[in-house]
């Protein structure tokens, strides 16, 4: 007899529908995994809170948990073994998978993973995956903390973007679970972090984080404190992980002479700003932007998770239990959560 499986979704506006599916046999290249952890992403609060309409969708692609079978093929995964998943499909075939840049696919996200319904579907109980698509994480490592290679994979790639260097003075505009990643990876790199914010309480993750500087942007003007605090010069880098257009704007204004500006957030809505391109022509300044993960960029976050060394335990506000799914959401929507994660 087949087994049943429950699988959420974002039914409509605040609604969640639970519903049953009949569990595959992997076949192939295929594997089943039991899904323990799965995190609430931006993506997914959108649609739940209505801002994006989507209905009905299968939403959740932060999710880890463990093996429970491998198809005939899969050689180096094995059942017990725990996963990270990269939900974000890329068809391997297009020029930008080609070249080594697969958050960039044109069909990326194509992943029908549960029989019939949209989305990632990391909000289940189980989930058959293909084997690229997973990594393997280590024994001891809680899988809350694995549910996270996503986002950190996604500030790995934007990280690499901004080709830091030693000593570099680097700004980091916002201190949400990105700009905390941000914070930690470019402290890894060997630069010395300014962290703006107008939350006091971000701004002491921040320092945990190990940020150099704290900045309350409500305190005066920010473009001014980064240029006192670089000589005059402004930032090496500035990564804005902020939704915010103003704060782009400002982003362009705090960097100094070859200088790097990655914006990293995703903005809506998507207003025009303010730019002097002669600035950009004669300080020789690179603007650029960071979208979703490559596959290096997921095997990186995922070692630096597999060896503790980056802790993101500061970054998941609350773990709740599948049957409260409702509550999860409604508690990720509140701006001053961090990650909440759903515990299968
Ligand atoms: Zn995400
Ligand atoms: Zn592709």
């Amino acid at each position: 007899m087949n087994k049943i499986y429950k699988v959420a979704l974002i039914s409509d506006e605040r609604k969640i529908e639970i519903v049953e599916k009949t569990l595959p046999q992997p076949e192939s290249n295929q594997v089943l995994v039991k899904i323990d952890s799965c995190a609430i992403c931006t993506l997914e609060q959108r649609i739940f809170s209505g801002v994006m309409k989507r209905y009905p969708f299968a939403g959740g692609h932060e999710a880890a948990g463990i093996i429970v079978e491998v198809g005939k093929n899969v050689k180096n995964l094995k059942a017990g073994d725990k996963v990270a998943t990269r939900m974000l499909t890329s068809c391997g075939q297009c020029y930008y998978c080609r070249n080594g840049h697969e958050n960039q696919c044109v069909i990326s996200y194509k992943a029908d993973i549960h029989e019939g319904i949209g989305g990632p579907g990391g909000l289940a109980e189980y989930m058959m995956l293909d084997a690229k698509t997973l990594y393997r994480m280590a024994d001891d490592l809680d899988l809350s903390h694995a549910a996270l290679s996503e986002p950190l994979a996604c500030c790995v790639h934007s990280i690499n973007n901004a080709n830091i260097e030693l000593g570099n003075d680097v700004v980091v505009i916002g201190v949400g679970i990105m700009g905390a990643f941000h914070i930690q990876l470019a402290k890894m790199r060997g630069a010395r972090v300014i962290a703006c914010e107008v939350d006091e309480a971000r701004l002491e993750v921040a320092e945990k984080m190990g940020a150099d500087i704290l900045v309350n942007s409500k305190e005066g003007n920010t473009i001014q404190k980064v240029k006192e605090l670089t000589e005059g010069r402004g930032a090496d880098v500035v990564f804005c992980t902020a939704a915010l257009t103003q704060l782009a704007e400002d982003s362009i204004q705090m960097v100094g002479k070859v200088g790097r500006v990655v914006m990293y957030s995703s903005f809506h809505p998507d207003k025009p700003i303010e730019l002097n391109v002669n600035s950009v022509h004669s300080k020789e300044m690179n603007i650029t932007g960071a979208v979703n993960a490559n596959t290096r960029d997921f095997l990186v976050a995922t070692k630096l998770l597999s060896n503790k060394m980056i802790d993101p335990s500061l970054l998941i506000s609350e773990v709740v239990a599948f049957e409260n799914i409702e509550y999860a959401f409604e508690r990720a929507i509140d701006p001053k959560t961090y990650r909440v994660v759903v515990k299968m």
